[in-house]
């Protein structure tokens, strides 16, 4: 019998040779430089953080370089394959605008000339080069079963020898043809496995575009490359996808780091140029003072819908994930705040190589600060109204409502060089303008806290002489400001700080405290945006209504 013969007996019925498949996917047709690279989850749960961290780097790569970002699905692992699990992968994703040029589109769609891009429909593929291993007397059967492969580790064990089934303990290796194909025959169940050429004392040096060089041993274990099932593992799908797909770099965890010998191995057997290889450290998180690693178990901002809930905008979650991709990103954001994440050019080197980066909220809601203040009123409402519609439906009901009213509330202090800077999340909006609402400051209204002045007799002189005396709907800012002034002279309050601090004696106390027994009787808040501006959107009617209730 021939090797090729044997070949076609371990794995019959293929529909293509692997130089046909060759023919099949060929060079693609890019610029020089551009970045091949891909997204390639096993569809069993949902992305976290540091599948998004991912995702980012790949995505800006790709694009910064007119290359290719694709979407591969590797479901060889049936048993922890999730139903739906595409779905839940790209909807996940779908809010913080990853775009994949190439690959599966929905649990249905797919779209390139790669394809197809989910491993379960490429068996035939899969198959097609392990005949071609077979062939070369590269690959073999093994019937070797979980109890004997146990034996094998005690042994080893006992004997304080390296674990795994390589060289004499990888005894199936012997089987010959003639014997495997009457064990075939007799029913029995068998597997594919790499007839590893590797010497365990020899280095194989990985040229990580992060890491930088990382020398490994040879692998000289005889992986399996087909499972009972029929269906790849891992490690040779890996190898013979991103070969037919023309990925340039691969970026992935560094838990694989390990195994990397053992893939350009394969990449080698088969006669296959290596791609470049791009590990990424998982985040970590600041726990108290202890760094560990960012756990999707323990911390809320590992998953993904935890920053849709809480009205974070993605679009901050993106530059915050550009600041840990590159560091220098964030000089960069500071001197060009409008500065787009396609404008920056990112370069692998200066990544984070080896801790892995520190994954820090604060500053993600910093960055998300700084974003929101640069939003026009328009967008603030538009995005404001898209978080309530799904998570507060009563904050929903009045932006619908008071449409225009509320984007003039929003506008306060904003589109302009130095905007305020109040809201780190699209629910933080409700919380700092309620009191804008008479229904919700109905509702939510709790107490006044006046500060300095807590005679109520005093507060009362103050707000009655105001609207009365005072306030005047058509007063522009200065005028309106010097009416405050006037109102503090007549009442008895330093109207100048500087003067006060002079004489704080003479004076029942000044400007400020004045302006606060305004601003609280209004709102019952002390923090609010521009009093000026809160004054003129209210209208009289409502100061006037809102004076009223203090007695
Ligand atoms: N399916 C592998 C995983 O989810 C992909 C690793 C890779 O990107 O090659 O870990």
């Amino acid at each position: 019998m021939t090797n090729k013969e044997f070949a076609e007996f371990l794995l019959p019925n293929v529909k293509h040779t692997w130089e046909e498949y060759e023919k099949m996917y060929p060079e693609r047709n890019l610029p020089e430089g551009a970045i091949v690279t891909r997204y390639a989850p096993s569809p069993t749960g949902l992305p976290h953080m540091g599948n998004l961290f991912q995702n980012f780097m790949a995505m800006v790569f790709a694009k910064q370089t007119n290359g290719v970002f694709y979407l591969r699905i590797e479901d060889t692992d049936t048993e922890r394959t999730v139903e739906n699990g595409i779905s839940k992968i790209l909807e996940a994703l779908k809010p913080f605008n990853i775009e994949f040029d190439e690959g599966v589109v929905s649990e249905t769609e797919e779209k390139g000339i790669y394809g197809s891009y989910i491993q379960s429909k490429r068996k035939d593929i899969y198959w097609a080069y392990a005949r071609k291993l077979i062939e070369e007397d590269l690959a073999y059967a093994s019937f070797v079963s979980k109890e004997e492969l146990d034996e094998i580790r005690k042994e080893q064990e006992l004997s304080k020898q390296r674990l795994g089934y390589y060289g004499r303990w990888a005894k199936d290796r012997f089987i010959s043809k003639e014997e495997a194909v009457e064990r075939i025959k007799n029913g029995e169940k068998y597997i594919i496995r790499l007839k590893s050429p590797g010497d365990f004392f020899k280095k194989v040096v990985l040229n990580d575009v992060i890491k930088g060089k990382i020398e490994l041993p040879e692998n000289d274990i005889d992986e399996v490359i087909i499972k009972a099932d029929g269906l790849p593992t891992y490690h040779f799908a890996h190898v013979i996808d991103d070969h037919l797909m023309h990925t340039t770099h691969v970026i992935r965890g560094d838990e694989w780091v390990s195994s990397t010998n053992k893939h350009l191995q394969l990449f080698q057997v088969l006669g296959f140029k290596p791609p470049k290889y791009a590990h990424l450290a998982p985040l970590n998180k600041n726990d108290e003072g202890a760094i560990r690693k960012l756990s999707k178990r323990k911390d809320p901002e590992a998953s993904l819908m935890y920053y849709i809930e809480n009205g974070i905008p993605t679009e901050a979650v993106m530059l915050y994930l550009a600041t840990i991709t590159n560091s220098n990103f964030e000089a960069w954001l500071d001197a060009n705040p409008s500065g787009k994440i396609s404008e920056f050019k990112f370069d692998f080197k200066k990544a984070n190589s080896s801790n892995g980066s520190l994954f820090d909220l604060p500053k993600l809601l910093n960055i998300s600060k700084n974003y929101i203040s640069r939003l026009t009123k328009d967008e603030v409402y538009d995005k404001v109204l898209e978080y309530t519609k799904n998570y507060d439906t009563e904050f929903y009901d009045l932006l619908i409502k008071y449409e225009d009213y509320s984007k003039s509330i929003f506008n306060i202090e904003r589109e302009q060089k130095k905007p305020r800077k109040d809201y780190a999340t699209y629910a933080d909006v409700k919380k700092q303008v309620w009191y804008m609402y008479d229904e919700l400051f109905d509702k939510y209204f709790e107490k006044y806290d006046f500060q300095k002045i807590t005679d109520i007799s005093e507060i009362k002189t103050i707000i009655d002489s105001y609207i009365n005396e005072y306030y005047d709907e058509n007063d522009d800012k200065d005028t309106w400001f010097n009416k405050i002034k006037e109102l503090c002279d007549k009442l008895g309050y330093a109207s100048d700080m500087k003067e006060y601090k002079a004489n704080p004696d003479i004076y029942k106390g000044n400007i400020a405290d004045v302006s606060t027994v305004i601003r609280v009787s209004l709102t019952s808040s002390s923090m609010t945006p521009d009093l000026y501006e809160l004054l003129r959107l209210m209208g009289k009617v409502k100061i006037k209504e809102r004076f009223s209730k203090i007695n």
